[in-house]
């Protein structure tokens, strides 16, 4: 085997299969490797919504980007990628919530992201399963849903096309100063190593400001037709934003197959992988309460996983200062399968001095070196 490559990305998930496919297109010899399969962590868990969001001018720019990239990258993907320009239908239950859809539609369109504000009759054209009585809401046309395993599959497969090499179910337990270290003491060396390794970043590289935030999904059996678009609640932002205590939002998926997502929760300082009746129970009652007909349908399986949060709400993406090998792809918290394809595009056109796009500055790991 190979020991000795141009760059090493640790995880094997959406981003450091991007981030593998980015680097090995630029003309790198890569090394993939993670501990278990292609896309078989948080990857396999997160919902698909390819979404722009505004939080920030910083996470903006690098959804909206994203959004970008994946728009040139759909035509490629197959079939089993599962890539749909479905939309984005906020709901707004409230007058408060009304006004924040009308500031955000504002804010999208002066950056040119189509975005309409929807009356109530609006709103129950394009969704006519969402309860009466709500106040309105907002449609972003160009948000969309994947697979993302499938499309972690697709950038491997990009990758390997361009001469990566992928090394499954090999554990890392040491990166840093241009070596990793696997189990049996097998030593792999690069000048570029790539920590895509999402909440288990700290493992590898300790005093990362990274917490693993639990998430639990729910699929239903099929209904087709219950649900048309991504359809989330605006009060999302407000309790995504919640600093500490553990929350459930509306936000429902429709799968191509006809099954529906239902989420999502969110949970610090709680590692166990086990699914948590009572946060389902919760989700189920928030879903019911916008969708009335979910609470008679069945449920085929809940899904659980770990998100990579940063105290900025901002990924940690480009070099660490104390380490000129070691360069950071995570932290992306619930947004890392939109900002996957960002993420790679800034640290392979950073890696090789091509122009960047948007600004890396508020992503660089260094912001919080003071
Ligand atoms: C409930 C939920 C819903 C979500 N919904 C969305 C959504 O709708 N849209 C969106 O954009 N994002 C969403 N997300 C977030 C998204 O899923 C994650 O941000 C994204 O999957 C992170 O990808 P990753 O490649 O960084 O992590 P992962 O997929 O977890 O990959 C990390 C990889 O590193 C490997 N690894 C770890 N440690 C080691 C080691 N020591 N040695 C070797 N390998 C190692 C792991 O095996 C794993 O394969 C959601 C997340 C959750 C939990």
């Amino acid at each position: 085997m190979n020991h000795h490559f141009d760059a090493i990305v640790a995880g094997a998930g959406i981003v450091g299969a991007a981030c593998a496919a980015s680097l090995a297109r630029a003309g790198m010899h890569v090394a993939l490797v993670d501990r278990g399969g292609v896309g078989s962590e948080t990857t396999s868990v997160g919902m698909g919504h390819i979404v722009v969001l505004d939080d920030s001018e910083a996470q903006f720019a690098l959804t909206r980007y994203s959004q970008r990239l994946w728009q040139e990258l759909a035509p490629t993907l197959a079939a089993e990628a599962e890539y749909e320009p479905l939309g984005t239908v906020w709901v707004a239950a409230d007058d408060e919530e009304l006004a924040e859809a009308e500031r955000k539609s504002a804010y999208y369109n002066e950056r040119g992201v189509p975005a309409t504000v929807l009356s109530p009759s609006n709103l129950a054209e394009h969704e006519p399963n969402l309860r009466a009585g709500l106040a309105g809401g907002m449609f972003v046309p160009q948000d969309a849903i994947v697979n993302p395993p499938a499309v972690a599959m697709h950038l491997v497969t990009q990758a390997l096309a361009h001469g990566a090499e992928l090394l499954l179910g090999c554990k890392i337990n040491a990166l840093r100063r241009g070596e990793a270290v696997l189990d049996k003491g097998v030593r792999l060396t690069a000048p570029l190593l790539v920590n895509a390794t999402c909440g288990w970043a700290t493992d590898l590289n300790p005093g990362l400001p990274i917490r693993k935030r639990k998430g639990h999904l729910v699929l239903t059996e099929r209904y087709p037709d219950l649900v048309r678009h991504q359809v989330a609640e605006l009060g999302y932002l407000k309790s995504t934003q919640a600093a500490e205590s553990d929350s459930v939002v509306f936000n429902v998926q429709p799968r191509p197959n006809g099954q529906i997502l239902i989420g999502a929760s969110r949970q610090y300082d709680n590692e166990d992988t086990g699914v948590d009746k009572r946060i389902v129970e919760a989700l189920l009652k928030r879903a019911a309460q916008y969708i009335p007909a979910l609470a008679t349908k069945k449920m085929a399986t809940t899904r659980v996983g770990f998100r990579a949060a940063t105290p900025d709400k901002l990924p940690l993406i480009g070099p660490v200062p104390d380490d000129e090998t070691l360069w950071l792809a995570t932290g992306h918290e619930g947004l890392g399968i939109t900002t996957s394809l960002g993420t790679a595009a800034l640290i392979a056109a950073a890696l090789t001095g091509h122009k960047l796009e948007i600004p890396i500055e508020p992503y660089l790991p260094a912001r919080f070196d003071n």
